[in-house]
């Protein structure tokens, strides 16, 4: 199919929900995609922070293939080893004692409030429910995680949302204000990805774990974007020396297939009893099976290291870019704003170059594959620069 003849089937047949780039990719490797016209991209997203191998990697196609070809899906009625195995991994690598596996970032997030809902209805009663989340926060698109979501545009014209939420600025006072006898649990993003790249500053988060933790208010961490290597720690909480009592990640877990996981500690590992959630295809064999081989790879301290420095690298390079007022970030999560054009219309004419990177809020967005060679780094950071350049 020619390109023109894929956008007019989209533009007929789905929902017109995605503002999609000119491009209609049909194969990859490494760091790089084809689309249907045979031209390559260097790329800059990983999918938003998905593959984080880069695309059919050798580890993760094999491990996938294979499992597919010998049990594809069975019922959660069913013992599985390959989420038993994927379970014990992340807790090892993590300290968390328990998982949940579901499908999607938001997914993981819904686990997270039912869970934080449960342990303070059982032990406070029922009206122990409200959870403090921040403004400019993203944690998904589902009503629940929607009404978490701390930004106003993303609620219009789908109310009534879930009740239970309240949103506080990245500051302690603020978080004081929102907290009542009511509130069970406290949920951030360490990392604000949607929101514009924005870490939240050390000692805030340490002060806000303390606060938590004295009274037994839970601290939810989003990792869903910032997890699995992204920030050059296996995930972000390690980066501030805190403990969160639960974690949800996705995206880059599956390095492609759809998971989610919500992780939390000993105390809370028996709050969701028989019947209380579930998923049917929640923790998949095949999924497991390509989320091990990601596990296998980015939870060794080496490659880490290797991201730290890549993400350094990148940090480095994009503050010299002539046209770019600021960067900002960790690891290979990284926001570039641009001096004069939008980050939007740059995003737009780098593919037209080459070189796929995407936009949050009035920042350019960077979430290269972890396995990104340095070469290719420069190779799209070439273009990038390029493209700045014919466009100021
Ligand atoms: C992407 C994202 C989500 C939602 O994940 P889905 O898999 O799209 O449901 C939630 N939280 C954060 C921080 C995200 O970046």
């Amino acid at each position: 199919m020619t390109f023109e003849e894929i956008q007019e089937q989209d533009r007929k047949y789905l929902m017109q929900t995605y503002g999609r780039f000119p491009v209609a990719l049909v194969s990859g490797h490494g760091a790089t995609a084809v689309d249907c016209n045979g031209k390559e991209y260097i790329d800059f997203t990983s999918g938003i922070g998905v593959n984080s191998l880069g695309y059919c990697d050798e580890r993760w196609t094999q491990a996938v293939a294979k499992q597919a070809a010998t049990l594809q899906h069975t019922s959660n009625l069913y013992y599985q080893p390959m989420q038993t195995k994927l379970a014990e991994k992340l807790c090892t690598l993590t300290g968390f004692s328990k998982v949940f596996f579901g499908n999607s970032g938001a997914e993981a997030n819904e686990c997270a409030v039912k869970v934080a809902r449960k342990y303070a209805a059982d032990k406070y009663g029922k009206n122990r429910c409200w959870i403090v989340t921040l403004q400019n926060s993203f944690h998904g698109r589902t009503l629940t995680t929607l009404a978490a979501t701390g930004q106003d545009s993303f609620h219009e014209k789908f109310t009534p949302l879930t009740e239970g939420f309240s949103y506080a600025g990245t500051n302690m006072d603020s978080v004081k204000e929102n907290v009542t006898k009511d509130t069970c649990a406290v949920m951030i993003e360490l990392v604000q990805g949607e929101g514009g790249v924005l870490p939240l500053q050390a000692g805030f988060v340490k002060e806000l774990s303390a606060f938590c933790a004295e009274r037994d208010i839970l601290l939810l961490v989003d990792e869903v974007q910032t997890g699995v290597g992204r920030t050059g720690k296996l995930y972000c909480f390690q980066n501030y020396g805190i403990m969160p009592d639960i974690l949800t990640s996705a995206k880059g877990l599956g390095g492609g297939l759809p998971i989610g996981a919500c992780l939390c500690g000993e105390r809370l590992g028996t709050v969701m009893d028989a019947g209380s959630h579930g998923s049917t295809f929640g923790g998949n064999p095949v999924v497991c099976a390509g989320a091990l081989a990601v596990l296998d790879v980015v939870g060794n301290e080496d490659f880490l290291q290797e991201v730290g420095k890549k993400g350094a690298y990148l940090t480095q390079k994009l503050s010299a870019m002539e046209g770019i007022e600021l960067v900002r970030g960790m690891g290979m999560m990284l926001g570039a704003k641009l001096k004069n054009k939008t980050a939007k219309e740059i995003a737009q004419k780098c593919a037209e170059n080459g070189l796929l990177v995407l936009t949050a809020k009035e920042m350019l967005r960077f979430l290269p594959p972890l396995t990104i060679m340095v070469e290719d780094i420069d190779k799209g950071l070439a273009i990038l620069e390029k493209t700045i350049q014919e466009n100021s």
